[in-house]
């Protein structure tokens, strides 16, 4: 896959000279690796309130209301701010004062909607997993029989911080059958994972422009059923963040309420058409399981382990345990990979040391093949020489 898709090869900034397409690839869970016509279409200027401006909010709104299939029932609301912001948005604005939360966690992203929820003063409880544990469907549906008064279930579709896959699909089903509503945080998976209404009724779901569909940094989405946006008004505690009040200005003004991100904007248009160009949410799926399958098989193949059993493993991150051999240590080995050409993410989990490295972003079998390559290399350079875990971390 070429990066050099057009003839700028070269910039001059006062940071020295661009030179185009010869970065690092990123392998991390966003920002990620884009596409050069991503990047070109933010050499252009915009006004915020122009209709050209506006034509490009709107087109962005329809397209993401289609990829769930929630034409009709769902509406598309952008935010500005990373993907927390538009998670803080949504937990504001959905969960009446009144409500109270069910909150799935099994890592950092579930136990940040703890957090926040801390903050923006609403009741929850939690299911806690740890590290890597999916939670199942029945323990889901155990505490909704306990606890009546639980109105949301916040779930993270691919936890990032393992890389794990929840059974999202069990899980709606049986919040479904209770009459419970979904909030689903499918930051990392939305655009590659399918997540359609159909099959997944969520009432609420939140992703942002710099995962799946390979934009840049800048804002957040949220698709939701129209009959919670209207039922949104007067929840939030903030201004900024009011779902709600964004909805009703886009949709009276074609306009965002404060400045939007306006390059980025632009740039998650075209990331938008070269999706659907590359066969949507199912050519997306295939080409970041495919990198996954050469990243894991060749690993491997090396003898890193990974933390996930097979069944667990998403096509968007997959964490591996840090070899033994004392030899090893993450800041050199980081730093060898760079030099070879890719950036790997450091692990998250609390009891083992771990690395993590992303399927995701224009990325093909060439890179996925080059990284494990640079592991071997960078591994060969430190002096490492077996890379099994530490005996009884899994
Ligand atoms: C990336 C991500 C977020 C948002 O993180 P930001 O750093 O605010 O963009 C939230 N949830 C999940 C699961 C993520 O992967």
């Amino acid at each position: 896959m070429t990066r050099h898709a057009v003839s700028i090869t070269e910039v001059e900034t006062s940071q020295g000279v661009y030179p185009v397409g010869e970065e690092p690839y990123l392998l991390t869970p966003g920002p990620l690796t884009t596409a050069v016509s991503t990047k070109a279409v933010m050499l252009k200027d915009w006004g915020s309130w122009d209709e050209d401006f506006k034509a490009v909010t709107q087109e962005i709104r329809e397209r993401l209301v289609s990829l769930c299939k929630g034409e009709g029932e769902y509406d598309c609301v952008l935010m500005q701010g990373s993907g927390t912001f538009s998670v803080e948005a949504a937990l504001a604005s959905f969960i009446p004062k009144e409500g109270k939360a069910l909150i799935l966690m099994n890592g950092a992203y579930g136990q940040r909607s703890a957090k926040t929820l801390d903050y923006i003063g609403r009741d929850y409880i939690t299911l806690d997993k740890g590290d890597y544990l999916p939670p199942m469907p029945e323990e889901v549906e155990a505490l909704l029989l306990e606890n009546p008064d639980v109105t949301h279930v916040v779930v993270v579709h691919c936890e990032t911080s393992s890389g794990i896959l929840n059974p999202l699909k069990d899980i709606s089903d049986v919040v479904a059958r209770h009459g419970r509503k979904l909030i689903v945080d499918s930051m990392s998976a939305f655009g590659a994972v399918p997540l359609e209404v159909s099959e997944i009724p969520f009432e609420v779901m939140v992703s942002s422009a710099n995962k799946c569909i390979e934009g840049v940094p800048g804002f957040g989405f949220i698709l939701a059923r129209k009959t919670a946006l209207e039922a949104a008004k007067g929840n939030s505690h903030s201004l900024s963040l009011d779902v709600h009040d964004q909805w009703v200005y886009m949709n009276k003004t074609g306009q965002w309420r404060f400045t939007p991100p306006t390059h980025t904007v632009v740039a998650f248009l075209e990331a938008l058409h070269l999706h659907e160009a590359e066969g949507g949410v199912a050519g997306r799926l295939a080409r970041y399981a495919n990198n996954r399958d050469i990243l894991v098989s060749g690993m491997r193949e090396l003898g890193f382990e990974t933390l996930l059993e097979d069944k667990w493993l998403s096509p968007i991150i997959t964490t591996f345990f840090s070899p033994a051999d004392p030899n090893f240590e993450f800041g050199r080995f980081y730093n060898e990979i760079k030099s070879r050409g890719f950036i790997i993410y450091p692990g998250k989990l609390t009891e083992a040391d771990s690395f993590r490295v992303g399927c995701i972003g224009l990325l093909d079998a060439n890179v996925m093949e080059g990284v494990v390559q640079a592991v071997k290399e960078s591994c060969d350079a430190m002096g490492v020489k077996t890379f099994a875990p530490p005996d009884g971390v899994k």
